[in-house]
């Protein structure tokens, strides 16, 4: 059987909790989240006034942010979910050098006003084969991932689904 192709919110998802990135996955969607990508375009619509390539659809597969020289951007609000945002960026970085293009990763953080760099190298290759690797294996699950609790549950889409489903099992 061939492997369902992922993305970058995939591997978002897969370092903030694999819940939600099975229900994610599945076309859980809920209305929360649907703020939390329209936030996301507006950043996006304010963010690189003076860059004049913004957003790269890649193969029909991924869409960047934008790309300044040898970098690829992205914008955040907050660094909250800085592993994850750093993950998501590596994957990108590793789809791009598989398609023989090489790219350095700037992460900025609007609220913090603080941009840090990622890149790809043996051990950031070998742990981004890794998560793509293993977010394969907990889309394969057949049943939804437990939930575990967590700080960042709260700020979640997901969090009353979760937690009303988590009494209705106990
Ligand atoms: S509420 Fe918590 S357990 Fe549920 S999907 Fe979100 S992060 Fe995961």
């Amino acid at each position: 059987m061939r492997a369902k192709s992922v993305g970058g919110i995939h591997l978002h998802y897969y370092a903030l909790c694999k819940r939600k990135l099975w229900l994610y996955d599945k076309g859980i969607a809920m209305e929360h989240e649907s703020d939390r990508v329209l936030q996301g375009s507006i950043l996006h619509e304010q963010a690189y006034p003076r860059l004049q390539q913004k957003e790269w659809l890649v193969d029909d597969a991924f869409r960047i942010d934008a790309i300044d020289g040898e970098y690829i951007r992205e914008t955040k609000i907050s660094s909250k979910m800085k592993n994850a945002d750093r993950l998501q960026m590596l994957y990108y970085l590793y789809q791009l050098e598989n398609r023989g293009i090489r790219k350095k990763g700037l992460l900025s953080y609007t609220k913090e006003k603080r941009t840090e760099e990622v890149m790809l190298d043996d051990d950031t290759r070998k742990e981004i084969k890794r998560a793509i690797a293993e977010t394969h294996g907990v889309l394969e699950e057949e049943r939804t991932p437990k939930v575990i609790k967590m700080p960042y549950c709260k700020s979640c889409a997901y969090y009353s689904f979760c937690y009303a489903m988590e009494e209705d099992e106990e």
